[in-house]
C-alpha cells in the first residue's frame, strides 16, 4: 500500500474519519476545560464550555466539509458525517443547544449549499429539526433508563430513512445509494454511542480522581495540596500584580475534649458540621474565598483581591456563625469555640510559608490568651 494506491475500503476509512473527528474534539475540548478552569476570571461552567465549543466546533465541521461538495451533483457526499455531528450535538452533549439557534444554523447551510430553491431540502430542514427536538427529549427524559440506547437507535433509524428519502429525491439517487447511506449512517450512529459512552466514563473517572487528590474526603473541603497550590499561585500573583491577599487561619479550641466525651465520630460531625456553616458564610459573601482543611481541626481561608479591613466583615461573620454552633448528641447539646488568625501577604515574605507561618503565630497568639477570640495583624 502506497501513496498512490490506498487500497483501504472507503467504508473503513469513513469508520476512522468519525472517530479522528470525535477524538480531535475531545481532545481541544480537554484542553479548553483546562485552559478555562486556570483562568478563573472566565465565568463558564464546565457544562456552558462544553455545549458551546461543541455547537462552534461541529458547525465549522459541517460548513467546511461541505465546501469541498457545494453546488455539485454529489453535495450530498458528506450528509453522514454531518449528521453525526448534528446527533452528537442534539444528544451528547450536557447542556442544551436551543432551537432558534439550531434552525439559524440551519437556514444558513441552505443558503452557503444554494438549495433555497429546492422544495426537497425545506422538507429535509423541517424533518432535521423534529429529529434534533426528538433527541433532545431522549436526552432529557430517557437517557438513564435502561432501554435508552434502544430509543436513540429507534429514533435515529427512522430520522435517518426519510432524511436520506428527500436526499433521494433531491439527487435523483438510485434506491441501491439510498439503502446503503442509511445502512453506514445506522453504523456510524451506533458508533458514535458507543466511542462517546466510552470517552464519558474516562472522563467521569478522571472528575473523580481530580476531587480525591484535592477534596478532604471527610469534609468535602479542599484539602492541604490544594490550599499548597493555591497559596503559591495567589503568591506569585500578588507580587505581579500587586494585589493584595489575606489569609483567616483557626483551630476549634479543646477539640480533644470533644472527642473524649462525646466520641470520635460525633468529633467527625462536628467537623462536618464546621465547613458546612463556614462553606455557607462565604458562598453568601465571595464565591472566591475558598476553604481548606489543612490538618485535624485546622482550617484556612484565601481572600484574593483583599486586604486585611476588606476581611473584617467574612471573618466575623465565620468567627459568629462557628461560636454559635449546636449540635445535638445522644449525650446532650456540644457547644464549640474557636481561635482564629488573620494576616495579609506582606512585601518582606519571601514565600507563601513566611505568610503561612504569620498567620499560625497570630492564631497561636489567640490560643494563648485564652483562646474564642481573632488576633489580626
Ligand atoms: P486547642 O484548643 O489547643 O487547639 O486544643 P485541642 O484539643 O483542640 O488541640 P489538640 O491538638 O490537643 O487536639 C486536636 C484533636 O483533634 C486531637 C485529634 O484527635 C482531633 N482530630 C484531628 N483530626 C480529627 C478527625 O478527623 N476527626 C476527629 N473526630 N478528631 C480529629
Ligand atoms: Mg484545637
Ligand atoms: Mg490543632
Amino acid at each position: 500500500m502506497t501513496w498512490s494506491h490506498w487500497q483501504v475500503p472507503p467504508f473503513i476509512t469513513s469508520v476512522f474519519f468519525v472517530l479522528g473527528m470525535l477524538t480531535l474534539y475531545w481532545v481541544t475540548y480537554n484542553w479548553l476545560t483546562t485552559w478555562v478552569h486556570h483562568h478563573r476570571r472566565i465565568k463558564l461552567t464546565d457544562s456552558q464550555l462544553n455545549t458551546w465549543y461543541a455547537v462552534i466546533y461541529m458547525a465549522v465541521f459541517v460548513f467546511c466539509i461541505q465546501t469541498i461538495v457545494v453546488g455539485s451533483c454529489e453535495a450530498w457526499q458528506f450528509m453522514n458525517f454531518q449528521l453525526i455531528a448534528i446527533i452528537f450535538c442534539g444528544y451528547f452533549l450536557q447542556g442544551h443547544v436551543p432551537s432558534p439557534f439550531f434552525i439559524g444554523i440551519l437556514i444558513a447551510f441552505i443558503i452557503y449549499d444554494g438549495s433555497l430553491a429546492s422544495w426537497q431540502s425545506w422538507g429535509h430542514a423541517l424533518t432535521l429539526i423534529a429529529f434534533f427536538w426528538v433527541l433532545n427529549q431522549l436526552r432529557v427524559k430517557v437517557r438513564t433508563f435502561p432501554w435508552a440506547p434502544l430509543s436513540y437507535l429507534a429514533a435515529g433509524i427512522v430520522f435517518g430513512g426519510i432524511l436520506w428519502v428527500w436526499m433521494t429525491f433531491k439527487y435523483n439517487l438510485t434506491w441501491h445509494i439510498f439503502g446503503e447511506e442509511w445502512l453506514y449512517l445506522v453504523i456510524f450512529e451506533i458508533l458514535l454511542y458507543v466511542y462517546v459512552t466510552m470517552l464519558t466514563h474516562d472522563s467521569e473517572l478522571k472528575v473523580h480522581l481530580a476531587q480525591y487528590a484535592n477534596h478532604d474526603a471527610l469534609t468535602q473541603a479542599e484539602n492541604f495540596a490544594a490550599y499548597t497550590e493555591a497559596s503559591q499561585r495567589l503568591f506569585e500573583n500578588s507580587h505581579e500584580t500587586q494585589q493584595p491577599v489575606s489569609m483567616m487561619m483557626f483551630d476549634i479550641d479543646h477539640f480533644k475534649q470533644v472527642n473524649d466525651t462525646y466520641g470520635h465520630i460525633v468529633g467527625d460531625h462536628v467537623l462536618q458540621h464546621v465547613t458546612t456553616t463556614v462553606q455557607a458564610v462565604l458562598d453568601a459573601n465571595d464565591p472566591d474565598v475558598k476553604l481548606y482543611r489543612t490538618g485535624g481541626e485546622e482550617f484556612n481561608i484565601l481572600f484574593p483581591n483583599k486586604d486585611l479591613a476588606a476581611t473584617e466583615t467574612i471573618v466575623a461573620q465565620i468567627f459568629d456563625a462557628l461560636n454559635h454552633l449546636t449540635l445535638s448528641t445522644a449525650s446532650g447539646r456540644l457547644n464549640i469555640s474557636i481561635s482564629v488568625g488573620v494576616s495579609t501577604l506582606s512585601a518582606n515574605d519571601n514565600s507563601p510559608i513566611d505568610f503561612y507561618n504569620r498567620v499560625d503565630q497570630n492564631l497561636y497568639h489567640s490560643k494563648r490568651n485564652g483562646r474564642m477570640q481573632i488576633t489580626s495583624v
